[in-house]
């Protein structure tokens, strides 16, 4: 096989046919040899029914992987990369946002540059808000200042790699993943060509803003440790300034007799050293919170049905 396209589907019902149609069409007239790996992560439409549909059909090869509940778009990745049989791996939206005509641009670029092992497509246009685009060029700001990967602000996931590339993502067996990091954290050489995005083929994004600020908050866990380091460096400095005041109130008692009897400085201090204490514990928190999640050692997805391209390769577990 020589292309493997990895589809996350979630409430997608009224777009997998209409994609499925697009690769076909973008792929006709070059003769490669292609597999569509569906995965339903738990749509509660009919998107698994219409995925059936279009696996029965058989009009290319299609896999669907059906997950038991909706575990998350890069949970369905994971689930797709192990399925994916190809020599090159590309990983595209079933909204038709991404057109399937680039991944045919991506394929030829890797054929002719075998230095080139990722070819990442980034979007020369916007179509969010100021103030999203704002967020999320900060968030990249800080991630990229703050680890050791390197993450393109305007590199999306829609992107198509080598197998060895596939092979190395999939041996970062995390559970809480962050495919931007992970794309980062594994390296490679990897080439960037411009995309717009298109207008959504149906249905409405499934990001919401409380979604993509925890997403970018696990990022940032899952890829720094420099958050545990400014509670360090907020307690040092915290102590430093308590150990000054010290200094000043003894000097203040010694000189001038008595203390003043200071309510709305015991009140600011007591504020201050309050909060700074809580925000360190929440950072602390957050990182204990994903040593527990991983060391209960659970599976990144559980899949319900999948089905192969041909009905005797059906397996249910
Ligand atoms: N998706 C998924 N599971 C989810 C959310 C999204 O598999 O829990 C899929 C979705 O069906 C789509 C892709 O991930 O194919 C990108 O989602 P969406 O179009 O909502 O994101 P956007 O393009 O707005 O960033
Ligand atoms: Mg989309």
């Amino acid at each position: 096989m020589r292309l493997s396209l990895i589809v996350p589907c979630y409430n997608e019902a009224d777009n997998v046919q209409p994609f499925q149609e697009a690769v076909i069409a973008a792929f006709e007239d070059c003769g490669y040899d292609y597999e569509i790996i569906f995965i339903n992560d738990g749509s509660k439409d009919a998107t698994l029914y219409r995925l059936k549909k279009l696996h029965s059909a058989q009009k290319c090869p299609v896999k669907v992987i059906s997950l038991s509940r909706n575990f998350g778009k890069e949970a369905g990745l994971y689930a797709g990369l192990q399925h994916a049989s190809g020599d090159y791996i590309s990983l595209i939206d079933a909204d038709l946002q991404q057109r399937p005509e680039i991944v045919r641009d991506m394929v030829r670029i890797l054929d002719e540059q075998p230095d080139c092992d990722v070819v990442a497509a980034y979007q020369d246009r916007r179509g969010e808000g100021k103030i999203l685009s704002f967020l999320k060029k900060s968030f990249y700001a800080i991630i990229n200042r703050i680890s050791h990967v390197e993450i393109r602000s305007d590199a999306s996931d829609f992107r198509t790699f080598r197998r060895s590339v596939r092979d190395s993502i999939l041996e970062m067996g995390e559970y809480h993943r962050f495919s931007k990091g992970i794309f980062g954290w594994v390296g490679y050489d990897t080439c960037f060509i411009p995309y717009t995005a298109c207008k959504r083929n149906s249905g409405t994004t499934k990001w919401s803003f409380k979604k993509l600020f925890n997403y970018a908050l696990e990022g940032i866990i899952g890829f720094s440790t420099a958050p545990l380091r400014l509670a360090t460096y907020l307690g040092i400095i915290s102590a430093i300034a308590a150990v000054i005041y010290l200094v000043f109130v003894i000097l203040e008692k010694l000189i001038r007799g008595i203390d003043i009897p200071g309510y709305a400085t015991i009140i600011v201090l007591l504020l201050f050293f309050g909060s700074t204490q809580l925000f360190c514990i929440g950072i602390i928190g957050e990182y204990v919170g994903k040593i527990f999640e991983q060391s209960k050692d659970r599976p990144i997805y559980i899949a319900k049905e999948i089905l192969g391209y041909n009905m005797e390769q059906k397996e249910e577990s």
